[in-house]
């Protein structure tokens, strides 16, 4: 039986299904030649702003650019240290990079796959000093000072966001949220008892409308969000030449715009996220059922209490990766790996002179994850397959769950 092949994700299906609103964007485009800023810019900032629950949204070229102005405008200078997780796409540590600044990581918690508080807290304790006179902390190891952390809300699952916010208030660190898988994710605060959407937790954060996140742009785009007034006009300096108007320019900035048809795309786009995202959600409980039935429950991923994620990408811990990609492959089954090297381990890292074993819960996920297709219109009968290919891959090997594999040498 030929049987149709299942997409890692599917790009087309939702275009289509906007084709004329888009194309309206476009003739209205040709027909003002409003192609860099004006006023769908800034309402799409607004609207995104609002949908956010922050007071300043910038948009900005690509969501590299939203990381790195984040963090200039919260203050990194160069030479400084900025701490994140070592199990995130290069474009995190890129923007720290280009800030100036050095990155240095912490690794994550098995579970959530995102930042580990305690493993920051032990950082901070162990590996860095506090000037007794200027308060500020220092790597042992790199004799930087450590300004900055960057939690990254990873697969669209909230980092947990208090005990880091403690921790930053502590030790005079400002957070950047890398919120560029996690548009519309939610995350109950214990310390402000309430929920926060994944933007609104930070001092400021970065998103990213790249084509296949879940607010995609038809091309490049990104957005800084903030409540700090001052973070963001910084922001909208650094992104335009570094004017505060036209032709006078405070200091030197980038060429980093959102671009008007961008902006006009995605604000066609804000109006569907809600749905997008719910629909998502309905996809990940499917999952979720489906393994359970079978009693394989160890496999979706973990969803901790206080948080509503959006599933850009749903991960799940597989024992003999190799030999199951393959045969999910043969199955016509799309599937991705986010991200087979932990960025320690990247060549661009070598003069860093990390070693493996030095993050080992990042360094596992990275050699047992799979990413399976999710997007909006995932359908059952397509979800249906793709955990029957599995199971049938897993009894067939008389495989041991990798969990309790791995629990046992832990
Ligand atoms: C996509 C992504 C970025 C970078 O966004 P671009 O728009 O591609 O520059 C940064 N961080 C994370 C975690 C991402 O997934």
């Amino acid at each position: 039986m030929e049987s149709h092949s299942i997409p890692f994700l599917d790009l087309v299906a939702p275009h289509r299904e906007l084709r004329k609103e888009l194309a309206a964007v476009f003739e209205n485009a040709l027909d003002t030649a409003g192609f860099i800023g004006g006023g769908v810019v800034a309402d799409f900032e607004q609207e995104f702003g609002r949908f956010c629950g922050t007071r300043n949204c910038v948009g900005v070229g690509s969501g590299t650019d939203a990381v790195r102005f984040a963090l200039i405008a919260g203050g990194v200078k160069p030479g400084d240290v900025v701490v994140t997780v070592p199990n995130t796409f290069i474009a995190t540590t890129e923007a720290i990079t280009q800030a100036g600044a050095t990155p240095d990581f912490v690794d994550v918690d098995e579970r959530t796959y995102n930042m580990d508080p305690q493993k920051l807290r032990h950082y901070l304790q162990v590996h860095c000093n506090v000037d007794g006179t200027t308060g500020r902390v220092y790597n042992k190891r790199l004799s930087r000072p450590v300004t900055a952390v960057v939690p990254v809300h990873l697969y669209g699952q909230p980092a947990d966001m208090d005990p880091i916010l403690d921790l930053a208030e502590r030790f005079g660190l400002l957070v950047v949220e890398d919120a560029c898988q996690a548009h519309g994710a939610e995350y109950f605060s214990r310390r402000a008892n309430a929920w926060k959407k994944a933007g609104a937790i930070g001092k400021a954060a970065a998103f990213s409308f790249y084509p296949g996140k879940n607010l995609g742009a038809c091309g490049e785009a990104g957005a800084v969000t903030t409540n700090d007034d001052e973070v963001a006009r910084t922001v909208r300096m650094l992104r335009d030449h570094g004017q505060s108007r036209k032709y006078y320019h405070d200091m030197e900035g980038y060429n980093a715009r959102l671009d008007a048809i961008q902006a006009a795309i995605l604000r066609v786009k804000l109006g569907h996220l809600p749905r997008w995202n719910e629909q998502r959600r309905q996809a990940a409980a499917r999952y979720r059922e489906l393994f359970g039935s079978a009693d394989r429950s160890e496999f979706p991923p973990y969803h901790p209490d206080g948080s509503k994620p959006v599933y850009h990408l749903y991960v799940v811990r597989v024992p003999e990766r190799e030999s199951l990609l393959r045969r999910l492959a043969d199955a016509k089954i799309g599937t991705g790996i986010h991200y087979p090297i932990p960025l320690h381990l990247q060549k661009a890292y070598s003069t860093f002179s990390y070693k493996l074993g030095d993050f080992p819960v990042a360094e596992r996920l990275a050699s047992e994850i799979v990413s399976l297709p999710m997007f909006p219109e995932l359908s059952a009968d397509q979800q249906e397959r793709v955990v029957k290919t599995i199971l049938s891959f897993v009894d067939e090997r008389g495989v041991q769950s990798v969990l309790s594999a791995s629990s046992a040498t832990t």
